[in-house]
């Protein structure tokens, strides 16, 4: 099947708002468009002593709110097209969550599973130096995105700070974000995607008499996000039903526990064979009848051919763009809500931002002082959102949307065009 184009969706997406919300025309030239596309092939030894070529990808689509900022993600997927999505929904993300940054994202063409350990440490190390001053501190800062985690940034952070000298390197420590603790990571990041999600249902949940306690749902992708989101929708009740992941589909229709799910998954890599469910196939799991369904996996899951079967209220986006254009209009048709991507899943930037401000003040937080703080970010952009959507009577993407570029147009007129 021919790969639906993710940069045209976005785009779709922004043209929708900003005839919407009448955005000056030459600022919509602006944002339209990607700032810098960095695409960087770049050799590493193998641990059979082979050469074997990479090809890596940053993409920087706007810095005006502060520096980019957006994670490296390592997938077979992963192409121009891809990234200068992700990188563009990173924009509007940070500026709905109103956090200082822009938007950016990167990443490395590969299946992890097909490289041993220190082949991944090489290859981060590799790309890392090949990136050089087009990352920074200040300027554009990495995390992690699907198939990356702490310790591959603690690689990044360790090869970055290796090229500095070495009165510089505790300046710096605030290159990405994501890290482990010891090196300089924020409590609460590991769940803050997952975590700011639950916020968001949470709030949504007040506003609609809706109980969470006897809700029923589905998760795609069992990854950082799906599986926090479902470990911390437990002490809630709520039932997960049906689950989903590159190595199959699982439903039990008494319910699955998050947890037991989770430490299956830490070890196999994937849910596959685990006893606690029946496997189902792919139009079974997207059939399914609940609440709720979560996507925390990839692009393009809720489209013109799978829209049509969702048998849900609510749609919780925890990935970055599962709904694309013509699957929206379906749910639209259906009277099926939807909680936009670059609101639901706001929470790892934010707790990524408190990380780096907590590197610059050489400050520590507990974990209740970083989830009240990301409290209040989540439920403030929700509620942004939420009152934008009343105010132009449309839907939550178009809302979201509008709330990031009535941000950004106002700065771009305050600061006007060089020169
Ligand atoms: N990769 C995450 C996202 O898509 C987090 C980005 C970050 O923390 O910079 O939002």
């Amino acid at each position: 099947m021919e790969k639906l184009s993710v940069y045209n969706n976005v785009i779709a997406q922004f043209n929708k708002a900003a005839d919407k919300m009448d955005l000056d025309t030459e600022i919509r030239k602006i944002l339209g468009c990607t700032m810098n596309e960095i695409i960087i092939h770049f050799p590493v030894i193998m641990d059979d002593g082979h050469i074997q070529m990479f090809t890596g990808y940053r993409v920087q689509h706007n810095n005006v709110l502060g520096p980019f900022k957006g994670g490296l993600r390592y997938h077979p997927s992963v192409e121009i097209d891809e990234v200068r999505a992700l990188a563009t929904w990173m924009t509007w993300k940070s500026a709905i969550a109103g956090i200082p940054y822009g938007g950016a994202k990167g990443g490395i063409q590969l299946n992890p599973a097909d490289y041993s350990k220190s082949e991944l440490e090489r290859i981060t190390r590799r790309f890392t130096f090949a990136l050089g001053s087009n990352i920074g501190p200040e300027y554009d800062i990495p995390a992690p995105d699907v198939n990356t985690n702490a310790q591959i940034m603690a690689w990044i952070l360790d090869t970055y700070l290796s090229m500095m000298s070495p009165a510089e390197q505790n300046r710096c420590v605030h290159v990405v974000t994501g890290k482990p603790i010891e090196s300089g990571g924020s409590l609460g990041r590991d769940k803050a995607t997952g975590q700011g999600l639950v916020f968001v249902l949470e709030a949504w949940a007040a506003d609609n008499a809706f109980d969470l306690g006897r809700a029923t749902y589905l998760v795609q992708g069992y990854g950082n996000v799906g599986s926090w989101t479902a470990r911390l929708l437990k002490p809630h009740g709520a039932k997960l039903l049906a689950v989903e992941d590159h190595t199959g589909a699982l439903a039990n229709p008494a319910g699955i526990d998050a947890n037991d799910l989770h430490a299956y998954v830490q070890i196999h890599k994937g849910i596959a064979g685990y006893s606690g469910a029946k496997p189902i196939t792919h139009r079974e799991f997207m059939s399914t009848k609940a609440d709720l369904f979560i996507p925390a996996a990839l692009e393009n899951q809720i489209t013109a051919d799978s829209a049509p079967w969702l048998q849900v209220k609510l749609v919780v986006e925890g990935a970055n763009g599962p709904t694309n254009v013509a699957g929206d209009a379906i749910l639209q048709e259906r009277g099926i809500a939807l909680l936009p991507d670059v609101l639901c899943n706001a929470g790892g930037v934010i707790v990524s931002y408190f990380e780096w401000l907590q590197n610059k003040r050489s400050e520590f937080w507990e974990l209740e002082e970083v989830d009240a703080k990301l409290h209040r970010k989540m439920v403030g952009a929700y509620r942004r959102v939420r009152d934008t959507a009343a105010q132009f009577g449309t839907d939550w993407r178009t809302a979201a949307y509008i709330v990031a570029l009535t941000r950004l147009e106002k700065v771009y007129k305050e600061r006007g065009i060089f020169p």
